[in-house]
């Protein structure tokens, strides 16, 4: 595994791949690297010839000082995971010479995906997301691009600025999320959880569990959308923070959405955490999800807080 630094470097390795003529598979990461990042890894490693993982906090997409300074950097560890995992090559650059070299970030047109939800609460991110994936693409020419659905809008940018570049396109592979046992998805950011909030986190898997109960419930049956009868058999809740049974919601209008993503955001703070949002998606779009008569499935998106620290999640809420 050869470990790459600087431009220079990467250009001179690339010319070699190049003359071999290998495809070439490309995982993005910010490192702090966990069973999620591997996944793609693996993922590349079964479907291309070479594989070239970059480990890059890009300051571009952090709109707080804060989350950038304290974001988890474990690069002996990463580099031990990556190893055996069989990547080719580790790009690791700094960021005056990424983004060095009179390099000017184009402002991206990515038609309105970037300033929805996370992008509405996160102004300026994706703008971030698509100027450091932009400029690794033009330095790495792969043939095929590992991204995890954790970031759901993050890979609908991508594949929007993918199809507006000019080129040959790389393919882009999106990876199902990784969980704990519990439900919880990986996350780097988990790292800066105590234990207390690691298993409020959890909650998020517990809520997706009830949106998919509460949608499954048929329409006839009592209150399925009600906090006061929990559905029964869907949520282990070991450890979990008690769930107030006596919770005065009843939602105005069962099957809803908005009734379900009321019922959603009531369970998520009483797991003890502070949602931004909660929204239904048309899987595949940002649109809003309209009800079951709607042709697409419910993809449910969640942000929110555990103390300063900031979390997202996604889940199909299909059975
Ligand atoms: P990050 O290092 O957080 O920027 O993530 C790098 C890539 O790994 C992105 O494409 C993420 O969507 C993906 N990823 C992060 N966490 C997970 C997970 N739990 N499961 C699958 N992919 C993930």
């Amino acid at each position: 595994m050869q470990i790459v630094r600087t431009l220079a470097h990467l250009r001179q390795v690339l010319d070699d791949l190049n003359s071999k003529g290998a495809t070439l598979g490309f995982v993005p990461t910010m490192g702090a690297l966990h069973a999620g990042h591997l996944a793609l890894v693996e993922e590349a490693r079964a479907q291309t010839g070479v594989v070239i993982c970059s480990i890059f906090v890009n300051p571009l997409q952090f709109n707080r000082a804060e989350d950038l300074a304290r974001y988890p950097r474990h690069e002996e560890e990463d580099l031990a995971l990556l190893k055996p995992a069989g990547v080719d090559l580790v790009f690791m650059p700094e960021v005056g010479d990424l983004f060095g070299g009179g390099w000017e970030p184009p402002v991206y047109d990515l038609g309105g995906l970037d300033t929805v939800l996370e992008g509405a609460w996160r102004p300026g991110h994706f703008q971030g997301v698509a100027q450091v994936v932009g400029r690794l693409l033009d330095l790495i020419p792969c043939t095929d691009l590992y991204m995890g659905l954790k970031d759901y809008q993050q890979c609908l940018v991508v594949q929007r600025l993918l199809d507006t570049r000019k080129g040959r396109q790389a393919v882009l592979h999106r990876r199902p999320t990784v969980r704990d046992a519990m439900g919880l998805a990986l996350s780097s950011r988990n790292l800066l959880l105590s234990a207390e909030d690691l298993e409020r986190a959890r909650g998020i898997a517990r809520t997706w569990r009830w949106m998919k109960e509460a949608l499954a419930a048929p329409p006839s049956g009592a209150v399925p959308l009600s906090l006061a009868a929990p559905p029964s058999g869907a949520v282990p809740l070991s450890g979990a923070v008690p769930f107030s049974p006596s919770a005065p919601f009843s939602p105005s209008a069962p099957f809803s959405p908005s009734a379900l993503i009321e019922g959603g955001l009531h369970r998520l703070e009483q797991e003890g955490l502070r949602p931004e949002y909660l929204s239904l998606v048309r899987d595949g779009t940002l649109d809003p999800w309209s009800g079951p008569a709607d042709d697409g499935l419910p993809r449910a998106l969640f942000a929110g807080w555990l103390g300063s620290v900031r979390l997202i999640d996604n889940e199909l809420l299909a059975p």
